[in-house]
């Protein structure tokens, strides 16, 4: 595979820009920049510093749930312009286990990836994946998913394990719920999670978080309450953390729902940290997070959907496997710098896939991924011209996003159709 020259996206903003708002931690060896605001919507132009390189935002963080982002090296993952990447906690627990990570020197030293690295606190794949799960307010109690062997975690003990990997961002344990479900129990979990992320940052501070290379960010809840959506983000804002996520949106309510959450609840969160929005990875959801505010996000979706076929082009996804493409002897997408469309045709990867080889899924992955991460250069450059607006509704007039969501009575299916 020819790797791409990273450095062909380099797009950091100017060193003497105006910084409007900043916030620091880890003695200032991790911080945030907020270097422009946009006159017509809620969205920000950023940068995240940490110790393993800066993040210029807004970002899409691909997604190795596995301590790998499937079928890609991390130098290929790279060369789609990727700045940081998502592990996740809960399988790393499970396989290979934190204390090998740990003797490996830590999750970059393993994986072989040396950015800056964003663990989830495990939370989502417990309460979406694993035989689930008996929630007290100590932690969770359940059945991996892969042998049935019961496991516990908690707020603390989630800190301990993303301390083990060594990540950059590290999250705190927080109570998801699937849709359709009670305000009463939305209320519980949206609470409890405020009370977990005290005792997260407790247990950051009894490590001494600040000595380490990670820090840690608290997750906002609430369901698709207004009040509780509310609250949740004053409570997190509050709460001294390095940055402020909002967790469990797009679990399948509609996306006019989603957007009216982030309207309410975004400008309760403080202007001078980064925000991230979990689990949200669509073409037009980045767009529609950005207008609102965001400056983080990460999904499996791009690369799950490249496995099966599923290509982002400026016009939508395409299903590269339907028989249309089989006589299409150009590029997928001739708009794309990506070794999948410089270097190979539509017909080509429509046999990979027909053949069921690996190697289309490969290509469709880093076709998806360098995908997102030049539309995210667009978001910034335009954020960066004053000009996001226009280049928002130029997108929103050519671009035909799949009608996927919306569907209730299946909690758990929904929750696990976004992440992993
Ligand atoms: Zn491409």
């Amino acid at each position: 595979m020819v790797a791409i020259d990273s450095s062909a996206f380099h797009d950091r903003a100017s060193t003497t820009d105006t910084v409007l708002a900043q916030s620091s931690a880890l003695g200032g060896r991790f911080t945030f920049s907020l270097l422009r605001e946009d006159a017509s919507t809620f969205g920000r132009r950023g940068r995240v510093e940490t110790t393993r390189g800066s993040i210029e935002t807004p970002i899409f963080m691909p997604v190795g749930t596995q301590a790998t982002v499937k079928t890609l090296s991390p130098q290929e993952v790279r060369a789609t312009g990727a700045q940081i990447i998502l592990a996740n906690t809960y399988h790393l627990m499970l396989r290979p286990g934190a204390d090998l990570i740990r003797q490996a020197g830590g999750l970059h030293a393993f994986m072989n990836w040396h950015g800056p690295i964003l663990t989830d606190s495990g939370g989502f794949q417990v309460f979406s994946l694993a035989a689930v799960n008996k929630v007290k307010e100590e932690g969770v109690t359940f059945a991996s998913h892969i042998d049935g062997s019961r496991w516990t975690i908690s707020p603390e003990s989630v800190i301990d394990l993303q301390l083990a990997y060594g990540s950059d961002i590290m999250m705190q344990l927080d109570h998801v719920l699937g849709l359709p479900a009670e305000r009463k129990a939305i209320v519980d979990a949206t609470e409890r999670s405020g009370r977990w992320l005290d005792r997260a940052v407790a247990a950051y501070d009894d490590r001494d978080g600040a000595a380490t290379r990670s820090v840690l960010f608290g997750i906002q809840q609430g369901g698709m309450e207004k009040d509780l959506r509310i609250a949740s983000a004053r409570r997190v804002a509050q709460t001294d953390v390095a940055g402020c996520a909002v967790g469990g949106l797009s679990v399948g309510e509609s996306k006019d729902v989603m957007a009216e959450m982030l309207e309410i609840s975004t400008p309760e969160l403080p202007r001078n940290k980064p925000r991230y929005l979990m689990g949200v990875g669509s073409p037009e959801d980045l767009w529609h997070g950005v207008a609102r505010g965001i400056d983080m996000f990460d999904c499996v979706l791009p690369t799950r959907t490249a496995r099966n076929g599923g290509l982002y082009t400026p016009d939508g996804r395409i299903t590269i496997s339907k028989s249309i493409w089989k006589h299409v002897h150009a590029p997928i997408d001739e708009t794309c710098d990506c070794v999948a469309c410089s270097e190979y045709t539509a017909a080509y990867l429509h046999h990979l896939f027909r053949a069921g080889e690996i190697f289309g899924m490969r290509l469709a992955s880093i076709h998806n991924l360098r995908y997102l991460a030049r539309q995210m250069e667009e978001i910034r450059a335009a954020l960066d011209a004053g000009a996001f607006a226009t280049a928002f509704a130029n997108f929103d007039a050519r671009y035909r996003p799949i009608a996927s969501r919306g569907t209730p009575g299946n909690p758990v299916s929904a929750l696990g159709e976004q992440r992993s």
